[in-house]
């Protein structure tokens, strides 16, 4: 099978680079699944998780917004954070839901509704990769 290099890259650094035969991710329009060869097109990407099929193996990452960019022989996601299922702390992702969560029950007028819509949105997120939720 043949494969293509994926690299992940955000502020705080590398997350991973190495070649895989599969990338399924979600972009703000729609699913996508990456295959070597694929069209050149740079999307913007959903809070969601990116799904790496290997040889034998898959790696989800929990993917916080950012931006693809797909070459035939590679795929780059440039996001704010990315993160492998061993490296999301599970208590900090469930407390910043339950937050996120009491302030949009709250409704108070000063509330920031998108900011914490996005911060249950990325909670959630992590929880899913991690099989928590
Ligand atoms: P919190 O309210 O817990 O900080 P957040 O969604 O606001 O969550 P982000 O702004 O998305 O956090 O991320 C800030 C940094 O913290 C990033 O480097 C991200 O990878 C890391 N991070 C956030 N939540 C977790 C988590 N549950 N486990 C591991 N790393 C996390």
């Amino acid at each position: 099978m043949k494969t293509l290099t994926v690299s992940v890259v955000t502020p705080d650094g590398p997350v991973l680079e190495d070649r895989f035969e599969m990338v399924s991710c979600k972009a703000e329009y729609g699913e996508l699944g990456i295959l070597p060869g694929h069209i050149p097109l740079v999307a913007p990407l959903s809070i969601s998780a990116v799904r790496l099929k290997g040889n034998n193996t898959t790696e989800n990452l929990a993917v916080n917004g950012g931006f693809l960019e797909v070459r035939p022989d590679k795929v780059t996601i440039l996001a704010q954070s990315a993160e492998k299922p061993t490296d999301i702390d599970v208590e900090r992702a469930k407390k910043a839901k339950q937050r996120a969560e009491s302030r949009l029950q709250a409704n108070q007028d000063d509330l920031d509704f998108k900011r914490a819509e996005y911060a249950l949105k990325r909670a959630m997120n992590r929880l899913d990769v991690t099989g928590q939720r």
